[in-house]
């Protein structure tokens, strides 16, 4: 992608309005746009982001089992009075009337909806388990919203169910995703605590938060620090086997959000050096919840006796464009943001240092080519800004490596390669680079 082309308003001043380190270099950056609170357009630096977490999101949800649909943001009320749950929802649902005076909703969450599906066509245990998700817009009419993206009213989200005919098939769809939470967040770089958490508005008798450490996190959380060096579960982890070893080793440490805290027993359970008393930002939840939704909505399964029950469900959220805000908390430095590679909205920026030089387009040129050739993501700043602003620039949109390219190198045959994360500069000649930044 030519810069010339792209669109990136970057923003010269500190915004006022950013509390945060993660907003302000969000606006900074170009990649949001506040359109009212707590609602923002994605530009198209930001979007690629999003773009990259949803698809590790996808990626890793098919590899568990989960199988993907897409359901409309919009509801009708009568849904949600079906659970009750229209009228306990509260002021944070939006509430709309089309023009028949049907009332609607924006879906805050889909368990409602998603309980009417699998009713209308599942009646036996011989077609469970089964896990449905989606990644989808809800909205939130959020009291402060605040923080960008952190907590916006219009947010996007994965949110999975499960559906089982017994308890026991329950808690091993609940270890499933619990599973493939600890690879997801690990697969953007970031440090993950799953955390008992308060069931809230979804309900239920179980449930985890997905936690990352983080001082401007919104929630107080206390844990044994030796969580955080435990091995996440490989690429090949059998969701088919027993998952129980590996939930269990995640829960059996002490770590609980402030809303279950239970000062005595994480005294009794952890020795006091490792105790950890901070704040995090919640990504994810998963909740065990039974037949909250299924009982009253009459969502039925026979089991291999005949029987009709209701069937037993949980849901599984994490919070996509949240993440790219708590990817910057996690990932920056006073020049801008740090991309982790996984998430990086191009891999390259190259730098052209003296557009209308001869030997310096050419070699941009080239390295655009080979960049294209390997499929490596990379930005090519091919504007007649000067060096200092480039640098400056590509600093602050963080992307993982600067290729940067001009006369004065070249006629010593060689360009340099920065390395964002550690500041790190190489001289080398371009193809050696370019043969760095294909390596996988
Ligand atoms: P919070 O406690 O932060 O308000 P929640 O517990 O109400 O969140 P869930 O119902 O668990 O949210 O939703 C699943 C995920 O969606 C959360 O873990 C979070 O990452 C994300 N999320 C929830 N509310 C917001 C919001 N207002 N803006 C952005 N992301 C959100
Ligand atoms: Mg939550």
């Amino acid at each position: 992608m030519r810069l010339s082309r792209y669109f990136l308003p970057i923003l010269r001043e500190n915004p006022k309005e950013a509390e945060i380190v993660s907003h302000r270099l969000m606006l900074r950056a170009g990649m949001i746009r506040q359109e009212a609170a707590g609602i923002y357009s994605w530009l198209p630096l930001g979007l690629a982001v999003l773009q990259k977490i949803e698809n590790i999101v996808r990626e890793e949800m098919n590899r568990a089992g989960a199988v993907e649909l897409l359901m409309p943001t919009l509801q009708l009320a009568d849904l949600w009075r079906e659970t009750g749950r229209y009228d306990a929802y509260g002021p944070e649902m939006l509430r709309i009337k089309d023009r028949h005076e049907r009332e609607m909703l924006y879906g805050p969450t889909n368990e409602d909806m998603i309980t009417a599906i699998f009713r209308a066509s599942t009646r036996s245990y011989r077609e469970l388990p089964k896990i449905l998700y989606q990644i989808q817009w809800k909205f939130r009419d959020e009291q402060r919203p605040r923080f960008g993206v952190m907590r916006g009213r219009e947010f996007l989200m994965k949110d999975a169910y499960s559906f089982d005919l017994d308890e026991a098939g329950a808690r091993r769809a609940y270890h499933r995703m619990f599973v493939s939470y600890l690879r997801i967040f690990a697969r953007m770089g970031l440090r993950i605590i799953p955390m008992r958490a308060e069931t809230g508005p979804i309900g239920g008798d179980q449930s985890h938060e997905f936690i990352i450490l983080a001082d401007t996190g919104e929630s107080a959380v206390y844990c044994d620090s030796a969580v955080l060096d435990l091995p996440i579960p490989p690429q090949d982890v059998d969701y088919d086997g027993d998952l129980t070893p590996i939930v269990k080793a995640w829960t059996s440490l002490y770590a609980a959000t402030g809303d279950v805290h239970d000062a005595r027993r994480f005294e009794a359970e952890t020795p006091a050096e490792r105790r950890v008393a901070t704040r995090g930002i919640e990504v994810g939840q998963v909740f065990y919840f039974g037949d909250k939704y299924s009982k009253p909505m009459n969502a039925l399964v026979a089991g291999p006796d005949g029987v009709e029950r209701p069937v037993q469900s949980g849901s599984y959220g994490v919070g996509v464009s949240r993440l790219v805000g708590a990817l910057i908390e996690a990932n920056h430095d006073e020049a801008g943001i740090i991309w982790p590679e996984s998430v990086a909205p191009f891999k390259v920026g190259l730098a052209n240092l003296k557009v209308g030089d001869e030997a310096t387009d050419a070699a941009c040129a080239r390295a655009a080519a080979a960049l294209e050739k390997a499929g490596v993501d990379f930005l090519y700043d091919d504007t007649d800004d000067r060096p200092g602003a480039k640098f400056a620039r590509l600093d602050l949109i963080g992307l993982p490596y600067q290729l940067i390219v001009g006369p004065k190198g070249l006629s010593a045959g060689k360009v340099e390669l920065k390395t964002r994360a550690t500041g790190e500069r190489v001289e080398l000649p371009l193809e050696e680079a370019l043969e760095r930044l294909a390596a996988p």
